[in-house]
């Protein structure tokens, strides 16, 4: 059997219309957007093309589009706009929450640092959180709420049209990291009523290194860096029209697909969380209903995450874990203990994360292999065997 890639939400294979789309728009349009004679033009009209098109997935005008490097340039440019308007009016108050990734995160920790004041609110037992927390939270003083769209690790959808609503209410900016939405489920800006928002093309099978920053009309957004005239003056930096074209083509496919794909991938999604559910000492992470249609993850009581990866790498099995690579060391993930996971628990994760490529005989294939994957090493581990013998108590 060929390999089976179920490591999607950390990146996607690139669409044959994405890839199209980047080589006709390096032979074709290979011309700096700026430049005033006939192939500069035609590269800049390839650039508004591309930006009426994901405008209209978003549902917000062109004029609202700003690209960027990816989501983690989206992330701090959002934040860090939010945060300087903010300050001028003496709102230092940031709310977010426990379970955003790291480049939202960080940027908070930088903020805090440079002394604004940054609420994580509670992800719950299930990584979510309500719009009633956001409500509770917002004080006169709040500059911006900040939540992702759906988590990464354990595929939670927050109720982002009434967090949006909430915010608007109390004239607080909303920004959401929508990474893991965009291309897989519904995202409309206008009637989400989200202020800025972050996508990455390479999580819908665009091309690495491209992203969009939405930011609604008004909001004035600070730039990162200092350079030319690009993107209004907001990001600097001759366009990668070949990367933005591929995004453009990725995103219109995926958005006229989603239905049909959701359908199909989150039946391989249930099949999977319910043949893996039997396998005793383990859990389920995320919400059981409510789930990011390609979004799968336990966590095994007993098992190394990382010799799990390993093993079912060399049974062609392409995983992940919630655990991050640091320094050698395996930290667990902090999504996992901002559920309330035990770092012992939530080191031994494993998330699979599928796309429309994926096949129910691949899910067949991982159902009949995990299980015999976690028994063999519990098998090896002293800890358990201490925990069958009833010396030391289960935690799961
Ligand atoms: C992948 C991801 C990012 C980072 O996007 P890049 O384009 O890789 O910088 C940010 N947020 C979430 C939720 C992600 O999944």
């Amino acid at each position: 059997m060929d390999r089976i890639y179920a490591d999607n939400a950390a990146t996607t294979k690139i669409s044959h219309k994405a890839m199209e789309a980047m080589v006709s728009s390096m032979e074709n349009t290979y011309g700096n957007p700026s430049s005033l004679h006939q192939i500069g033009m035609e590269a800049n009209d390839a650039l508004q093309t591309a930006r009426e098109q994901i405008a209209r997935c978003l549902g917000c005008t062109p004029k609202e589009i700003y690209f960027t490097s990816g989501g983690t340039e989206s992330d701090n440019q959002a934040i860090i706009s939010a945060a300087m308007l903010g300050e001028k009016q003496n709102k230092k108050h940031i709310i977010s929450t426990a379970f955003e990734h790291h480049a939202v995160l960080y940027t908070l920790r930088k903020l805090k640092e440079q002394g604004f004041e940054v609420e994580l609110l509670d992800a719950g037992e299930e990584g979510n959180i309500t719009a009633e927390q956001v409500q509770a939270a917002i004080r006169p003083d709040t500059c911006l709420v900040t939540t992702m769209f759906a988590n990464n690790e354990i595929g939670s959808i927050l109720p982002i049209a009434k967090i949006g609503e909430v915010c608007r209410a109390h004239g607080v900016l909303f920004h959401t990291d929508a990474v893991q939405a965009v291309g897989h489920i519904p995202v409309n800006v206008k009637k989400q009523n989200i202020d800025l928002l972050s996508l990455s093309a390479h999580k819908f099978h665009g091309p690495r290194g491209i992203g969009v920053l939405y930011a609604r009309r008004g909001m004035e957004l600070c730039s990162l860096m200092e350079g030319g005239g690009q993107e209004r003056g907001k990001r600097p930096g001759t366009e990668n029209v070949p990367a933005i074209m591929g995004m453009a083509a990725a995103l219109k496919e995926e958005c006229v697909l989603m239905e049909e794909n959701a359908r199909k991938i989150s039946a391989m999604r249930d099949r999977l969380i319910q043949g893996l559910s039997k396998i005793p000492h383990c859990i389920l992470n995320g919400p059981a209903g409510n789930r990011l249609p390609g979004n799968v993850n336990f966590c095994f009581e007993g098992v190394s995450g990382e010799s799990l990866l390993l093993l079912l790498d060399s049974k062609g099995i392409c995983a992940s874990s919630g655990s991050a690579c640091a320094s050698g060391a395996l930290d667990p993930s902090h999504v996992l203990l901002a559920l309330g996971r035990s770092p012992e628990i939530a080191q031994g994760s494993l998330r699979l994360s599928l796309d429309a490529s994926n096949t129910e005989e691949e899910v067949d294939y991982m159902l009949e292999v995990i299980p015999q994957v976690v028994e063999h090493l519990r098998r090896m581990s002293a800890d358990w065997q201490e925990k069958v013998k009833g010396s030391r108590e289960f935690e799961l």
